[in-house]
């Protein structure tokens, strides 16, 4: 009798080069360039040992930003081919900042990855931390989007909360807002959805060098979230625990279709230092965010995904209210 392989989600780093340098980012900016790239073989060996061994529940290209990646065309081509169309792999992502798909005929090469017709799932999970006058790629974002939002393509927006960037969140929910009620109302939940973050990067959180004043972020987080639970905008929150929303809001929460990030999942990291057997290998939960001792008597607790510990403890966040029956 064969034996049951284990359920892993491969997350692959092709470059960590990227536009930007976001204060929260983990990747060191001196990693920023085309030495620590994988080469092609070494994706698509890693991808074949893994598939040996484990059975690949999702693939998702990270970074740095995977569209910088010089190969991205051949990459994508080649798990197009061996991954996705024959639905080996079904679950497949992108994280970028997707400043490429201002072109539209790189967006209509793409469609066969993120439209609403594929075999698998794709989604195009883009970041969105930046989005003020003084960013110097604002419009080629919204255009971006635009072009994105006219083909109906699954998109996932990450914002994660700094110091700094509260009002570009405000105008990047606004704009968001805007492009959901003019394409995606009729959608359904899993094709446009926000996710709100808080950073999770233990180490940094001590440095204090993102973090919000506490008020300052629950304010903001509650004038964000109200704005997306107006119009029903599908939305997904890590690192902030539900009961920071209004408590208005935790009723109306299922008509809002709250997702729950699965922390369990099991995740491989593979980068240029770490491949094979040398790859990281955990799950979300184990470096993140949890619940906390309060949360026993929450009803909520199955929904929820809580808060790092750090932010109560060194930051002085606010308290959770577990919501009792
Ligand atoms: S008390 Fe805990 S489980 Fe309940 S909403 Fe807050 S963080 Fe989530």
């Amino acid at each position: 009798m064969s034996k049951k392989k284990k359920k892993v989600n491969l997350f692959i780093y092709p470059t960590y080069r990227c536009s930007n340098d976001c204060l929260f980012c983990f990747i060191d900016p001196k990693m920023r360039n085309k030495k620590n790239d994988l080469t092609l073989a070494e994706i698509k060996k890693n991808i074949n040992y893994f598939d040996k061994r484990y059975s690949i529940q999702g693939l998702a290209l990270v970074g740095g930003d995977p569209f910088l990646y010089p190969d991205i065309i051949p990459l994508l081509n080649f798990l197009n081919d061996k991954y996705l169309s024959c639905s080996k792999i079904r679950h497949f992502t992108l994280c970028s900042e997707a400043l490429k798909c201002s072109s539209m005929s790189f967006v209509s090469y793409l469609t066969k990855f993120f439209g609403s017709q594929t075999s698998f799932y794709g989604s195009l999970h883009i970041s969105l931390n930046n989005f003020s006058p003084n960013d110097k790629f604002l419009e080629k974002r919204k255009k971006a989007i635009l072009n994105l939002a006219k083909r109906g393509f699954r998109l996932h927006f990450v914002l994660v909360f700094t110091k700094n960037n509260l009002s570009a969140i405000i105008k990047a929910v606004s704009f968001l807002t805007n492009i959901f009620s003019r394409y995606y109302s009729d959608f359904s939940p899993t094709d446009f959805m926000v996710e709100l973050r808080l950073p999770f990067n233990s180490d940094d959180n001590k440095s204090g060098l993102f973090i919000l004043e506490s008020k300052q972020f629950l304010k903001s987080f509650r004038q964000i979230s109200n704005l997306l639970f107006k119009k029903q905008i599908p939305l997904a929150l890590r690192n902030i625990p539900l009961c920071y929303l209004e408590k208005k809001r935790l009723v109306t929460l299922d008509r809002v279709n709250f997702i729950k990030t699965n922390i369990d999942k099991i995740a491989v990291r593979i980068n240029k230092e770490n491949q094979f057997d040398k790859a990281e290998v955990n799950t979300f939960g184990k470096k993140g965010w949890s619940l906390q001792k309060d949360c026993f008597s929450c009803i909520l607790k199955d929904k929820c995904n809580g808060i790092s510990f750090n932010y109560i403890n060194y930051f002085d966040y606010p308290v959770l209210k577990p919501l009792v029956k």
